[in-house]
């Protein structure tokens, strides 16, 4: 599959047209991004492993049901995706508070969320994502109400599913963040889940396995998702 003119380049994965005009080709770069962008370093191999990450996962969820966009991988970085209308919304659920939530609400860092709790945000750098609610999802326009409904179950969905397939690799998975789009009339699970868009800590002690690690400038970083790839058996 030939590589055609660069779409976007975001923050972390660039964006080519190709021989398919229902499909795209995204590249996993090793640029790592924080706080909207304002902490920004290149990671050696980050790229390979995310999008080697991202294959197995994006597989994973469409054995047990899920529409995703992921066709193939085209090479180390790169896979073949379908060409989606992108909602500009992220959806996260949380199992444990950790991060945004925990500054927002005075929520002790670690503490148990049952049932998991849900938040959408807007995906816009500039105002740096703010946390959005259905209604202004179906007033801006930005989704309508079907869309939304199926955005939140697949989401709590793919927790169950990733939930288990963590868990049973001794791995909590704290919580997540999906994007999803349309082609035609179908809806999908986009972009990527890969542990810069999810927190990940081991089961026993806790320890951050995800883009935390770059947060907080703990070191480690792409070592620790090699870690992770490592224990769900994935080869990289
Ligand atoms: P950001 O835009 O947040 O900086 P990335 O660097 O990951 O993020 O850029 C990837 C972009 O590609 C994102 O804007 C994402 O919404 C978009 N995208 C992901 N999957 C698809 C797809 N299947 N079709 C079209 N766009 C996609
Ligand atoms: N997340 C993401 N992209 C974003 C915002 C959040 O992938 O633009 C992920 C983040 O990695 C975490 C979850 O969504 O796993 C919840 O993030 P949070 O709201 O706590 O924001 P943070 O404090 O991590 O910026």
């Amino acid at each position: 599959m030939l590589r055609g003119e660069e779409l976007y380049s975001g923050k972390a994965k660039s964006v080519y047209r190709c021989e398919r005009d229902d499909a795209l080709i995204l590249k996993f770069r090793d640029d790592t991004s924080a706080f909207d962008g304002e902490k920004m370093e290149s990671l050696d191999r980050k790229g390979v492993v995310n999008n080697k990450f991202n294959a197995f996962i994006m597989q994973h969820l469409e054995s047990q049901g899920v529409k995703t966009h992921f066709l193939e991988l085209l090479s180390d970085d790169e896979a073949l995706v379908r060409k989606l209308e992108m909602f500009p919304i992220e959806c996260v659920v949380r199992n444990i508070a950790s991060g945004s939530m925990t500054r927002r609400l005075g929520i002790e860092d670690g503490t148990d969320l049952a049932p998991p709790t849900f938040e959408f945000f807007l995906k816009n750098d500039a105002l740096h994502d703010p946390m959005i609610n259905e209604y202004h999802i179906e007033s801006f326009g930005w989704a309508d109400a079907d869309a939304v409904a199926f955005m939140k179950a697949r989401t709590f969905e793919v927790n169950k599913i990733l939930g288990k397939l963590f868990a049973d690799a001794n791995m909590i998975l704290v919580d997540f963040k999906l994007e999803f789009g349309r082609q035609g009339e179908t809806l999908y699970l986009g972009d990527e889940f890969t542990p810069d868009g999810c927190r990940i800590w081991d089961a026993k002690t806790r320890e951050k396995l995800d883009k935390d690690r770059f947060r907080k400038g703990l070191g480690g970083v792409v070592e620790a998702y090699e870690q992770v790839a490592a224990r769900l058996g994935l080869q990289l």
